[in-house]
């Protein structure tokens, strides 16, 4: 059910060619495929497994402090791999050919922590099609400790955002975790009630995941271990802390930065681009191709092709990038891509502007 007026994109003027573009990609992917789809097939198994073999070690070895927490470090590190390569393609139908087998996978997620109901609908119908667009994308949406958008409500702490955000950053998954997911569900003037009710059995399964998380990663260890409670819940918080500075290193890259566009909608909610162009000037790609961006993070430093071809597995990135870089320089479009270093000093740049003075007092007026 519909509640609410969604932004409107303007028209495809280069309609043809996108066709042209996206035809393209699809006899990439279809050379690339045969080879590709063991890869896919090959982390889907493989993460979760190590996954559950790090846990395995916690509860052998456990009561050696140092492999106590090297294996809680480990889980976070796994938490955002298996994000990043598996369930980030789940949630967009691209892992499996069957939709049934991509969403039963997208589970996995609720047994690491965060609920994948709110989740989904939060990356796929509001992140997905309203990039940087305020009250409309819910990824960038936080908290008022934040302010991203040009227009946000301007507080008085902002003009320090710059200095207690990269502060408070790592309890960012602790927040998605135990405070946000929650928000979701019980405040209903949070942005994803615009547009869905949340069912009953959904509440059922919010609280029963969030328990098994906790029983699993503290109050098992705390049983099996000889260790105090304090010391599991130090462990706890180093997988958290890991797991909230890899991810936002990788999440805030690609969109939350200086460069990038933030559209605002006029009075009849129009946006003022077309979809493809509106995707280009919010997204960026960060530069780099190696074994650690290709298998461990997902190619998701190619994160223009994906916002275009969100229906595609990151597997093939890489070479439909090439496409989409062919295409933009023949158009005159504005495809950008920095290096990790310059894209994250863009994300503080954005924070410090934001909180300026001068940005406050206008606003204020
Ligand atoms: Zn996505």
């Amino acid at each position: 059910m519909e509640k609410q007026r969604k932004p409107n994109y303007t028209s495809e003027r280069d309609a043809a060619d996108f066709a042209a573009l996206r035809k393209d990609v699809q006899n990439v992917v279809k050379a690339l495929a045969p080879q590709r789809r063991r890869e896919i097939y090959l982390k889907a198994v493989l993460f979760p497994f190590m996954y559950i073999c790090t846990y395995v070690l916690l509860l052998t070895y456990g009561n050696i402090k140092w492999i106590l927490f090297a294996t809680y470090i480990s889980l976070g590190l796994l938490l955002v791999i298996i994000f990043l390569n598996n369930i980030h393609d789940a949630v967009h139908k691209t892992i499996f050919q069957s939709n049934q087998w991509n969403r039963w996978y997208v589970y996995l997620f609720d047994l690491m922590g965060a609920n994948s109901y709110v989740w989904k609908l939060r990356h796929v119908r509001f992140h997905h099609n309203y990039p940087n667009v305020q009250d409309w994308d819910t990824d960038i949406e936080q908290s008022s400790l934040l302010s991203v958008f040009p227009n946000d409500t301007p507080r008085w702490y902002h003009r320090y955002q710059h200095i207690y955000l990269p502060v408070i950053y790592p309890f960012y998954l602790l927040n998605w975790l135990l405070v946000r997911d929650f928000k979701d569900y019980f405040n209903k003037k949070k942005t994803i009630w615009k547009l869905i009710e949340i069912p009953a059995i959904e509440y059922f399964k919010l609280f029963f995941f969030k328990l098994f998380f906790l029983l699993y990663l503290i109050l098992i260890p705390y049983w099996v271990l000889n260790w105090s409670i304090w010391v599991i819940i130090s462990g706890f918080l180093s997988m958290i802390f890991t797991a909230s500075i890899f991810s936002l290193i990788v999440l805030l890259s690609p969109h939350a930065n200086i460069y990038a566009d933030f559209p605002v909608t006029d009075e009849s909610m129009e946006l003022p681009d077309s979809w493809s162009v509106h995707m280009l000037k919010t997204t960026n790609d960060i530069i780099g191709q190696n074994f650690v961006t290709r298998f461990l993070m997902g190619n998701f430093n190619y994160h223009v092709a994906h916002h275009l071809f969100p229906n595609i597995n990151h597997a093939y990135y890489p070479e439909i990038t090439v496409k989409v870089m062919e295409y933009a320089e023949r158009y005159d479009l504005p495809y950008k891509r920095f290096t990790l270093w310059s894209s994250l000093k863009n994300h503080y740049k954005l924070l410090k502007k934001n909180g300026t003075v001068d940005n406050l007092f206008e606003e204020t007026m």
